[in-house]
């Protein structure tokens, strides 16, 4: 049974290994082409990964789930959808760095039609690679693929962020809380702001959430704030969570 659940956890590895043994079999040049190429991209792989690592250590540690909601979140709108193109256009490093980083960027709630577009502005229009494609190509070519690529990156984001849900994705999900405020129920009083200014604050005269609460404690003191709001505006969300 054991040995079964590990070949069920592995079937990919081992479909590989046995592609390399037909191959070697079949033909043994061109396996130990393969074994050499398959060993140059294991070497850039092991240059690259710890870095990319750090980076989404960074983004899980020190970036708030706030600052990401706001700039790649299903409210980011066009802006997000900007952000996301620049982020992947200036990314550096081969296209499989850019999964880790997706992933921390959706657990922290970037949207799907975001990611989207990193991943693929990271694969075809990075920066450095237009610039050979410039020189190689012409710049008018440049210009018209980039454009064209431009428009198919977004069509692809916004079907891709209809299909596919968060929940659809292979990750460990849980629940977590959301702090949400009813703009139009909100009457401005301030109190919320007042009582706990490290999760509320007061913005042309609506109150906005600043942080989401986490920890026992802090959940206690918002559940209180909510119960003071005069209008009811204040309310405490469960969702899905993708780590
Ligand atoms: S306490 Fe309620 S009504 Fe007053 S500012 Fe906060 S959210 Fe708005």
């Amino acid at each position: 049974m054991k040995a079964i659940s590990i070949i069920k956890k592995n079937k990919l590895l081992i479909f590989v290994a046995l592609a390399y043994l037909v191959v070697f079999v079949i033909s043994p040049d061109k396996a130990m082409k393969s074994v050499g190429n398959s060993v140059y991209y294991l070497v850039e792989m092991l240059q690259v990964l710890p870095v990319i690592f750090l980076l989404t250590v960074v983004i899980e540690a020190l970036v708030p789930k706030e600052m990401i909601i706001r700039g790649f979140g299903e409210k980011s709108g066009f802006k997000g959808n900007l952000l996301a193109l620049l982020l992947g256009s200036i990314s550096a490093g081969p296209i499989y760095a850019a999964f880790p980083i997706s992933k921390t960027l959706l657990g922290k709630g970037a949207s799907i039609s975001n990611i989207v577009i990193i991943l693929s502005s990271w694969a075809v229009i990075k920066v450095p690679m237009l610039a050979n494609e410039a020189k190689f190509l012409g710049i008018n070519f440049m210009i018209i693929r980039w454009v064209l690529t431009v428009i198919a990156i977004f069509v692809m984001a916004y079907i891709t962020g209809m299909i596919v849900k968060k929940k659809d994705l292979p990750v460990d999900s849980k629940k977590t809380e959301t702090l949400e405020i009813k703009e139009d129920y909100c009457i401005g009083c301030g109190l919320c702001a007042k009582l706990l200014p490290e999760y509320y604050e007061m913005n042309q005269n609506k109150a906005v959430v600043r942080k989401v609460p986490e920890g026992k404690d802090a959940l206690q003191a918002v559940k209180e704030s909510i119960e003071k709001c005069p209008s009811k505006a204040i309310i405490l969300n469960k969702e899905e969570k993708t780590p």
